[in-house]
């Protein structure tokens, strides 16, 4: 049967290129391109954006991306037998796509792209958390990305999105939500993918604030959530001792109880915190 963009079915692309999926790349793919080109939309308009894809694989989440009208894709894959089913999307779409057959962790993208960038990727889930954290810490805010719209084990996306008193709270979310917004836009079941991983995935949307909610220097607010995540059952009088000394009085001064417990503690009083271990 034809498919929308006039290219073979992805079942049949994987059978003629040979793309049996390896599990040391965290390879589950995406062969429905109607469920593709609705995890392209969450993103947003990509009409007037060049877009980073990290992964594409047999290029599913590719194609949605390009059908959805994306100004320029540029497409990051550590698998080289997928070079040659990627280059026919390609050609199939002149000027539009360009394939990076590199290792993600590796690469500086930022010479390929123009902003505005969105990002939007069916992460291995090997590299995805890593990925984030440094798309999240970037030297300069707001970042080169407008937006991160990514699939994650749904474990990892309830963490993301976590807020303050439950078990999920902790590093990822504070570091997500302190100078973005961050929400839940997908649930997938295993049976999406090819092979079906395990567990349950969701797709996550964050996109940048211009400005972090509240002042704090992002590597002293990395190292006291750190430190308050890293024993999340004690106190933050124990939990952050080393942090500074007159530890104690800095947590008050945050205008924080010292026996209160990091996974209570919002945002905010984490900014408060940093501003006062900054204080000297
Ligand atoms: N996007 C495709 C889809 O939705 O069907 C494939 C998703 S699959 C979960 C993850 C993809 O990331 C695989 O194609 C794998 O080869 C690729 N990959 C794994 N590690 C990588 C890395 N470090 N850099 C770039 N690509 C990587």
């Amino acid at each position: 049967m034809p498919t929308i963009d006039g290219l073979p079915p992805l079942r049949e692309v994987i059978s003629t290129h040979g793309l049996s999926a390896k599990k040391t790349l965290g390879q589950n793919f995406l062969l429905d391109l109607n469920l593709t080109a609705k995890i392209a939309r969450s993103a947003g308009d990509l009409t007037g954006s060049d877009v980073l894809e990290v992964g594409p694989g047999p290029g599913g989440l590719t194609r949605g991306l390009l059908a959805e009208g994306a100004r320029h894709v540029v497409a990051i894959e550590k698998d080289s037998r997928c070079m040659p089913a990627l280059a026919e999307i390609s050609a199939a779409y002149p000027g539009k796509l360009d394939v990076l057959n590199e290792d993600a962790l590796a690469i500086d993208w930022t010479a390929h792209l123009t902003p505005p960038i969105k990002v939007v990727a069916n992460l291995p889930y090997n590299v995805g958390t890593e990925l984030l954290v440094r798309w999240l810490t970037p030297k300069v805010w707001p970042p080169l990305w407008q937006s991160l719209t990514l699939m994650f084990q749904r474990e990892v996306a309830d963490r993301i999105v976590a807020q303050p008193g439950s078990k999920a709270y902790g590093r990822l979310a504070v570091l997500a939500q302190w100078r973005s917004t961050a929400k839940i836009v997908m649930s997938l079941p295993p049976e999406a993918f090819t092979p079906p991983p395990k567990i349950h995935s969701a797709v996550v949307h964050i996109e940048a604030l211009p400005a972090p909610r509240f002042e704090a220097d992002p590597a002293i607010l990395s190292r006291v959530v750190a430190a308050g995540f890293n024993q999340r059952r004690k106190m933050l009088r124990a939990a952050l001792k080393g942090v500074a000394p007159d530890m104690e009085d800095r947590i008050v001064a945050a205008g924080l109880n010292p026996t209160d417990r990091a996974e209570t503690i919002p945002i905010e009083g984490f900014c408060a915190l940093a501003r006062q271990v900054a204080a000297g």
